[in-house]
């Protein structure tokens, strides 16, 4: 069989045009998948298996995706023999390839369809999803009762045994897919018609680039992209973007003065036409006023799992393995500096929890970079270990957000480039402290290579070298808070 068009192809034409088009014919222009993404699709694979064991006498069709024949055959041989279900069922109308991720049988012969996804809640992209499914099963002459998406259920805290029955939701969608299930002949032949065409169709770059996650493309469809254009102000919308480029504008600093922007995004458009900084003092000095000496610059790594791993944990439940801890005791005090990494393969929050406790004093703020990030940890630390809730509330009560005065445009520079990041801010306010030059860059990385250390034996000479570059990228992090706000408190 050749020539089919998949689901996976349907639904990144659904996306955008330009995108089955290069996915097709120019696959060389794909992106990579990072270490951390393959072990994301990794964690989506178990989800599925996972998902298969709630359904007892499901058989499933184990031709790989390069025998496609092969698994319709066997997918026909089996419909025959009505089983209570079937697994990765493959089924062709039309030259469209699909495989079921369960088919479920039903007393009156019709079947559930049921789409698993390793997300914690119905998403748009679902509808389509399970629209061009239903689209082909119903033209192959199979009766379905149900369209359903099961996803994996967010308040599920798995205590002992993974309990599947809790561990997953099963949400019908049949009233929700009308629309899409009746347009999907007009949605083949729009794509039908991009892939016969000789060039890249032209498509434009926006929120689609990025949502629901970042196409595979991006580098190359955004790679003469400036950053002082307006695809980098703060919060554009596509109805913004839109205006703005059918007046021919494309840089931030040329967008008109009567154009309409939000109270933070005039702030970086007035910026970018000065080429000037713009400092909110009174707000900025009212901020640092709450500040209380001594001052603890924490930062927490974290590692999550689709599937709960350990007692007392939830789906994706971001769990602290490691912090960097600075501490300013008085304003002329020498910097002190703490760390915490655990590297066992057990949950590290318990451990991670009274380490903390015991680097943190009673008084004093404690500085952090996007408070409700470390704040939701430390919440559900609380909400965990109850002999400790008293200490880690407090430590939550004292949560000072230094990337408020970036957030909320207090303080602006052009080089931001509408982002209030901490890899966008540290490099404009204090060039000699760099990310560049460590072995981790990024909290994905950061994840990953937690990943693989607690994964190796005690004795390898790899741990060592993990070890560190782990320690040093999260000290790192905290330094650059220091330096952040050593430069607002020079602010006048
Ligand atoms: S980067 Fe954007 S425009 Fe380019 S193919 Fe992907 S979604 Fe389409």
């Amino acid at each position: 069989m050749t020539n089919l068009l998949s689901k996976s192809q349907f639904l990144k034409g659904r996306h955008c045009l330009k995108r089955i088009w290069l996915y097709n014919y120019r696959r060389d222009l794909m992106q990579e998948q990072s270490a951390f993404q393959e072990s994301i699709m990794r964690q989506g694979t178990e989800v599925g298996k996972l998902a298969q064991c709630l359904f007892p006498g499901g058989v499933l069709i184990d031709e790989d995706y390069q025998n496609i024949s092969g698994a319709v055959d066997h997918t026909n041989a089996v419909m025959t023999k009505n089983p209570a279900a079937i697994f990765e069922g493959a089924f062709v109308y039309d030259d469209i390839l699909i495989r079921v991720d369960i088919l479920k049988r039903n007393d009156d012969d019709s079947f559930d369809l049921i789409e698993v996804k390793s997300s914690t809640s119905l998403k748009k992209e679902h509808i389509s999803d399970c629209a061009i499914q239903a689209y082909v099963l119903q033209q192959c002459g199979i009766k379905l009762q149900r369209v359903c998406v099961m996803y994996l259920n967010n308040q599920y805290r798995r205590i002992g045994e993974l309990d599947l029955e809790k561990l997953f939701i099963i949400e019908a969608i049949d009233d929700r897919i009308h629309d899409e299930l009746a347009n999907v002949p007009m949605y083949l032949d729009t794509i039908r018609a991009a892939l016969s065409q000789n060039n890249e169709p032209s498509w434009d770059i926006g929120s689609i680039c990025k949502n629901p996650y970042q196409c595979e493309f991006k580098n190359y469809c955004w790679r003469d992209v400036s950053k002082k254009s307006i695809h980098f102000i703060s919060r554009i919308t596509d109805k913004q973007r839109r205006d703005l480029i059918d007046n021919g504008i494309s840089l931030t600093k040329d967008v008109p003065e009567n154009f309409k922007l939000t109270a933070p995004q005039s702030i970086q458009v007035s910026c970018e036409k000065n080429q000037d900084t713009h400092i909110d003092t009174v707000a900025i000095k009212n901020h640092l006023s709450q500040l209380q000496y001594p001052l603890y610059f924490l930062d927490f790594e974290t590692c999550g799992y689709a599937i709960p791993q350990y007692d007392e944990t939830k789906p994706y439940q971001h769990l602290p393995f490691q912090y960097s801890l600075h501490v300013r005791r008085t304003p002329d005090a020498e910097l002190e500096h703490y760390e915490f990494l655990f590297d066992q393969k057990e949950n590290p929050s318990r451990s991670l929890a009274e380490e903390l406790i015991s680097h943190i004093g009673s008084v004093g703020s404690v500085v952090v970079y996007y408070a409700s990030f470390e704040g939701s940890r430390i919440k559900e630390m609380a909400e965990t270990f109850n002999d400790l809730s008293e200490q880690l509330l407090s430590i939550h009560t004292r949560l000072w957000d230094l990337q408020t005065p970036f957030a909320k445009k207090w303080y602006y520079h052009p080089d931001f480039n509408g982002s209030a990041s901490i890899k966008d801010v540290l490099p404009v306010l204090v060039p000699e402290l760099s990310y560049k030059n460590l072995a981790i860059q990024k909290g994905d990385e950061a994840q990953f290579q937690y990943q693989q250390l607690i994964n190796l034996s005690e004795n390898s000479a790899d741990r060592i070298g993990i070890k560190k570059a782990l320690l040093e990228y999260c000290k790192l992090d905290t330094m650059a808070m220091v330096y952040i706000l050593n430069q607002l408190q020079l602010i006048n």
